[in-house]
């Protein structure tokens, strides 16, 4: 079986997880210091904030900028449900903004126009979440020039996008946002199997979630509103939670990240090599990643132009016969039963749900070779050419 996706887990990761194990500190140690300098130097953010998910990073940023009760968040909906969810954590209103169907991510005429329409129903948001689908930025520059003109703060959800560019900036260094979001499950660019990040050059920001992550208490004195009553003294200044990394999954982290350009250099073969394949066939388009951005292929998605939902069922069963286990992201959030009931509705957002309709997710991971490349290439291509006649 071909999976869409996979951890690549070497020797040296094994070692530093063992080695952890043997150690004096399973949490609260060295290894998450260590991980979170490693990647604030990749990125080029001043400030990396380690936890055990991007749900709960996206959770704590949005905390970090006081979203709450009747605070409008925006999001793609054509993301993980985690996306919206950490707004309604929050108790705030989610909305989505539709997409630009040939890269899947947020689109932003409808952005500027939806900003326009709330300016004067007085409904802006207060935090806007783009998220870099499959790898590839967000156009971060204008969201950035919007944000500025209508007074609304940025989170990126890069949780597909560890390690890739945009211009030439790695994502994460918060060029152009508050916060930007990374993602360590084992299906994602690194992992440190379950784990999150929290970037960010804001010093106030970063203090907060790192509170945040660790139930509000302090054990320095400098945060501290009372002094101390000595070394075994701590203080809760705020409510917070237990969402820390803990010290093997730092280890692995550390790891994982002496690879990731690797990584990223051999998902971008593999996606090249799908692009070729492709190239001669009309009603296949691969995601378009536009010439400002460096993806870090997370996923490998096409678009077949003439798909119905009772094709690609067959499609996908049919691929899945032959041991290539494709997927479809993203089933839009705002089309989730949780999400009906809150008053969305299909067709609320049609790009987004045509885009559904016409997805397919293939294999792509660092060991993925050649040979099987040419192999998914090809059944899909009979497999569509079949479902034709
Ligand atoms: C995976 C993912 C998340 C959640 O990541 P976890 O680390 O599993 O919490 C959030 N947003 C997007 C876009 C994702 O792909």
């Amino acid at each position: 079986m071909i999976p869409y996706g996979k951890q690549h887990i070497d020797d040296e990761d094994i070692k530093a997880v063992v080695e952890t194990l043997k150690s004096d500190w399973l949490t609260q140690g060295p290894t998450v210091p260590m991980f979170e300098q490693a990647m604030s130097e990749y990125c080029g953010a001043k400030y990396a904030v380690a936890v055990n998910s991007a749900t709960s990073a996206l959770h704590l940023a949005c905390l970090a900028l006081s979203v709450g009760e009747g605070d409008r968040v925006w999001t793609s909906p054509n993301s993980f449900v985690a996306s919206s969810n950490c707004a309604l954590y929050c108790n705030a209103i989610v909305d989505f903004v539709d997409i630009d169907i040939e890269t899947g991510n947020m689109c932003i005429t409808a952005l500027e126009s939806k900003l326009r329409k709330a300016k004067k129903t007085n409904t802006l948001p207060k935090v806007v979440i783009p998220v870099h689908f499959a790898g590839q930025s967000c156009d971060m520059e204008s969201i950035a020039t919007l944000a500025s003109h209508y007074g609304f703060r940025i989170i990126e959800d890069a949780s597909h996008a560890v390690g890739a560019k945009y211009d030439s900036s790695f994502v994460g260094s918060c060029e152009y946002s508050d916060i930007c979001v990374f993602s360590f499950h084992p299906v994602k660019i690194i992992t440190t199997m379950e784990g999150g990040m929290a970037m960010t050059n804001n010093p106030a920001l970063a203090e907060s979630m790192r509170m945040g992550r660790s139930h509000g208490v302090t054990n320095t004195e400098q945060s501290m509103t009372e002094p101390s009553h000595g070394p075994w003294y701590y203080q809760q200044i705020s409510l917070g939670y237990n969402y820390r990394m803990n010290d093997i999954e730092g280890a692995l982290g550390i790891s994982q990240v002496k690879k990731l350009s690797e990584f990223i250099g051999k998902r971008n073969a593999i996606a090249k090599n799908y692009d070729e394949l492709f190239k001669s066939c009309p009603k296949i388009y691969p995601l378009i990643v536009n010439n400002r951005s460096y993806s870090s292929y997370h996923l490998y998605v096409i678009r077949v132009t003439n798909l119905n939902f009772v094709k690609k069922k067959e499609l996908i069963e049919s691929l899945r016969n032959e041991g290539i286990l494709a997927h479809v992201h993203y089933i839009p959030i705002h089309t989730q039963p949780y999400y009906k009931a809150l008053g969305f509705k299909c067709g609320d957002l049609p790009s987004a749900e045509l885009y559904y309709q016409q997805a397919i997710t293939l294999p792509i991971f660092p060991s993925l070779k050649p040979s099987q490349v040419k192999f998914v290439a090809n059944k899909v291509k009979t497999l569509l050419d079949e479902l034709e006649k």
